[in-house]
């Protein structure tokens, strides 16, 4: 059975949009996965299918009316994780995007204006999730942002690489840098011990700029992890200052 999305927005025009290109495409193109779209509006009651109310208690702009919305989803659920995209959700993580990869698929829903009537999330078992701590126009483009990161984890869509084992925050940690010809490339040369042929040497190396480039940019990450993953492969030696120039 194909990995199945179904993504619920007043904008299905906006799919499969980037879904529908290079990995992505190509495993949508091979039926490894498959995308329906539901228009939220079919689901207006009113006679001006409005979808959306002001706000209970006053302020700016407009909510998403909880019985559309769950008409909405009601008509697509059957048993797969429905998933609401909101910066109020949790954050989308590697870990949690192996667990949607490895199941039968997703069910996405996305928000407008001031986003969802909060008894949704309950009243549906919906997950909110957030794909970071900035402010969308749309859910649009973080479902998008989902289905791109569990479809490239499918089998067969990422060929060899598919695992993944070594990529960011597998281990806790960011990837190690990457390095490609030329060699010399505007004065600036690729680290000698890549060029070594030396492989514990290289491991040893990629592990100790793992580390300390996490440290820089993600200090939350060693954190979270407990230091745990910090350890250097066994045998191997730290080496990373010899490349500095
Ligand atoms: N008033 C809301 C923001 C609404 S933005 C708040 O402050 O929490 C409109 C819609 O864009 C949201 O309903 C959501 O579906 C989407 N969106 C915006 N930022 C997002 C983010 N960081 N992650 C996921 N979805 C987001």
């Amino acid at each position: 059975m194909p990995f199945a999305a179904t993504v619920l927005t007043l904008y299905p025009e906006m799919f499969p949009g980037p879904l529908g290109v290079s990995l992505a495409g190509k495993a949508l193109g091979e039926g490894t996965w498959s995308l329906d779209t539901v228009q939220i509006r079919d689901f207006a009651t009113d006679k001006h299918r409005s979808v959306d109310d002001t706000p209970a208690g006053g302020g700016a702009g407009m909510v998403l009316k909880p019985d559309v919305l769950a008409a909405a989803v009601d008509s697509v659920a059957d048993g797969r994780p429905i998933l609401a995209l909101t910066p109020r959700g949790r954050p989308l993580s590697q870990e949690r995007v192996r667990e949607l990869a490895a199941g039968e698929g997703v069910i996405l829903l996305c928000g407008r204006f001031e986003g969802f009537d909060e008894r949704i999330f309950e009243a549906r078992d919906i997950e909110p999730v957030s794909i970071g701590d900035y402010v969308l126009s749309g859910g649009e483009l973080g479902a998008m942002v989902i289905l791109d990161a569990c479809v490239r984890l499918l089998p067969g869509v990422m060929g060899a690489a598919s695992s993944g084992e070594e990529e960011s925050f597998e281990a806790g940690l960011l990837e190690y840098p990457h390095y490609t010809r030329p060699v010399t490339w505007e004065g600036r040369t690729i680290p000698e011990v890549l060029r070594s042929g030396d492989h514990a040497k290289i491991a040893a190396w990629r592990h100790a700029k793992a580390v300390e480039d996490t440290r820089l940019r993600r200090p939350d990450l060693i954190e979270r992890h407990g230091g745990a993953s910090q350890a250097p492969p066994s045998g191997a030696q730290r080496e990373d200052r010899a490349s500095k120039k």
